[in-house]
Formats: C-alpha cells, structure tokens, sequence
C-alpha cells in the first residue's frame, strides 16, 4: 500500500470491544493479570501503552522499520538513541546541526566520556577525516537549519559500513514522505514529532525508528531503562495528525516552492535557501535523496538589522515564533532566536547573519503569505 493509506490505517485499530474507528487513549499507569504471568501484552505504560504502540507502529511503517519507539520529546529520543553507546566511544556529527542536539552533544553527552566532532558534513571527505579508532556512530542531519545545507546520507552510510559503525539521521526537518534514511542506509531514524509528524502545533514529542529488529529491541529496552517514553494522550494527538501527513507536506512544499520563487526575484531579498530552488548548490544531490523538499525555508533580507523589528510588525499572517511544521506560518530571525545560543562566533562562521530570516511556511494560501511577506518589505521601505 501507499504511503497515505499506511499513513491513516497502520496500527490505528486497538479496540476490539466497541471497534472504534480511531485509537482510543489508554490513561492507565498499569495493567491487572488475570493471574500470575498472564495479561494482555501490557504491564506497565513507561514499558509499553496501547495508544503508543499504535503510534509506534505507524511511524515505524512509514519510515521503513522494524520498529519504533515514541518518546516524550524530541531531545529524550535523541538522548535515547545516544544510549546504545558507552564512555569512550566518539561520534562524528555536523556542526550545523540543531541547537538542543548540539547542546547535548557539546556539553551533556561529553560529561559521560562520550567524544564528539563537529564538522561540515557536506563533504563526505571530511568525515572519512574525522574518522577515529574509537568512532562509534555516525550522526546525520539533513537539511541543516537555517541554511538547507544537504548532507549525502548513502556516500556517508557507505563510509560508515565499511567500518561497522551506526548511522543515525535526524529525519524531523523533510519527514518520511519527503526522505527515507533507512532506505538509503542508516539504522536509525529520529523525529521531533513535535514538528511536521504531529503537525498542529499542540504536541511535543519524539520517536526513534529502527531499521532492525535487533536495535528496535534495543531501543525499546533504553527507552523504559531511561524512562523516556511519551504519554497516551500525546500519542493520540500525534497518531491523527500523521493521518494527514502526505496531504499536509504536498501543500507544505508547493506553498514553499512559491514562496521561495517569489522570494528568490525580490529586490529586498540577497539570498534564498530551499532545496527545491533551481539555483541550490547540491541540486543533483537532492534530485537523488528527497522526495519532496519540505515547507522550511530561509532568506538574507536587504536591509539593516535594525530594520526587522518593522518588517515583522508588519506581517499579519506570520507568527513571530521558533519551533516549525505546524498548520500555521511562522517566522523569525535565528541570530537572536532558535540559533542564538551558537554564539556570535560560531553563527558567522556557519554564514547565519543578523539578516538571516527562517520561515516554517504553513498551509494558509500561498497568495495570502506572498501579500504578507510584501506588507513587510513595504514597511522597511
Ligand atoms: C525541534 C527539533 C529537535 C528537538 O525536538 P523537541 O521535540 O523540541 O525536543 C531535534 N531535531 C530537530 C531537527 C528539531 O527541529
């Protein structure tokens, strides 16, 4: 079956008393045995819940795995997933990637004799020269954000293979219908479910996918281990929104598509980065890894910094806010916002400007967002 049929009915129908259509929330903290050593699957919800496991089922569907996880956020699937490695071990990562995962990785993981570098992974060269005798994992984000840089998730899983070591991408930016790391050679795929795959922006929450049983099993085992597994009801809200996943990221990325098209002639605008423009440096690349290119998409804006508090006073549709992936357009600057604790240093050096503008484009009409865009250009003069 298709993606969008697997989308709506994978793991949904858990209630065979009434045959309820949707999945009902299982708000139980346990399970009774009808004797001893024998129940219905379930003992306990931090080790496994109903609406959970529907969830987990349709997300590993989707994404071409043996099985998932879910998690209470996107950081605890992070963290979780982390935990299949040990004191000593090194991992290889982009120095481009989320702020959260780079605070983990910089200065939590490190405290628990965990090594880390942090490279630019767009060229598969760099990471075979960070490779150490101790490099356990390889760890992929792909597009990076704000910029849309792309990392080559196949050429970086051959270099990984060869050596015996785990890859891990980070699949919460263009989702499983936009990009399949498992099907392109990675053992792990994570989410912040908080984004595209719930969808709404009333959720937070996080899964981890693996592609074999064997590190599903583990996975799962880390995850009671740590306690970081998600609640029912968040796994309710997330399983109707992913319903809806193919038809929101259809329009997600046609309404992107224009919206950069536009941006791309705009005599206010330097720059503009997504990865379904024509103009974008790793064209063929992404010809070759994405299905789709997904609604994230930034721009330098011609003006001075101390002009954008008018630009963004200005727009009635966008919300100024972090986080993406939602129904409803957002909008805001990096340099002081979702990417400010990468430092000034660090922020110039991966080419993020005070000028530097992100957007999460949302499912409102194009034309609409266009209009807003141009009451903001129209502020600044
Ligand atoms: C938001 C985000 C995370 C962290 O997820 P939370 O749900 O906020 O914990 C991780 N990776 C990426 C790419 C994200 O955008």
């Amino acid at each position: 079956m298709r993606f969008e049929t697997r989308s709506v009915h994978t793991g949904v129908y858990k209630d065979t008393t009434f045959n309820s259509v949707t999945t009902p929330i299982y708000p139980t903290s346990t399970f009774y045995f009808d004797r001893i050593g024998v129940h219905k699957g379930y003992d306990y919800t931090r080790t496994g819940n109903p609406t959970r496991a529907a969830l987990e089922e349709n997300l590993a569907d989707l994404e071409g795995g043996a099985g998932a996880v879910v998690c209470a956020t996107g950081m605890a699937a992070i963290t979780t997933t982390l935990h299949l490695l040990q004191a000593g071990d090194h991992v290889i990562t982009g120095n481009d990637i989320y702020g959260g995962t780079y605070r983990l990785f910089d200065d939590l993981m490190p405290r628990m004799g965990i090594e880390f570098s942090f490279i630019d992974m767009t060229d598969p060269a760099n990471t075979e020269a960070a490779l150490r005798d101790n490099t356990k994992m390889i760890w992929i984000e792909t597009p990076s954000n704000p910029l849309l840089n792309i990392v080559d998730i196949a050429a970086t899983c051959a270099i990984a293979k060869q050596r015996g070591l785990l890859t891990v991408c980070d699949n919460t930016f263009l989702t499983p219908y936009c990009q399949r790391p498992l099907d392109l050679g990675c053992d792990l795929a994570v989410h912040s479910t908080t984004k595209y795959l719930n969808g709404h922006s009333d959720v937070v929450g996080g899964a981890v996918i693996a592609k074999t049983p064997e590190h599903a099993e583990r996975i799962k085992y880390l995850a009671n281990g740590l306690g970081t597994p998600g609640s029912p009801f968040d796994a309710f809200l997330t399983l109707r929104g992913v319903k809806t996943l193919g038809p929101r990221m259809r329009t997600h990325q046609e309404n992107a598509q224009q919206l950069a098209d536009w941006l791309e002639k705009h005599p206010r605008v330097q720059k503009t980065y997504y990865p379904g423009l024509e103009s974008h440096p790793q064209r063929e690349l992404i010809a070759r890894q994405h299905t789709g290119h997904g609604g994230m998409l930034s721009f330098d804006i011609d003006a001075p910094a101390e002009k954008l508090d008018d630009f963004f006073a200005a727009l009635d549709i966008f919300l100024l806010a972090e986080s993406l992936g939602g129904v409803e357009s957002l909008i805001e600057q990096p340099w002081s916002m979702s990417h400010a604790s990468m430092g000034e240093q660090g922020l110039k050096e991966s080419g993020i400007t005070p000028q530097t503008i992100r957007v999460s484009v949302g499912l409102e009409h194009p034309d609409d967002l266009i209009e807003d865009l141009e009451r903001g250009f129209k502020a600044i003069g």
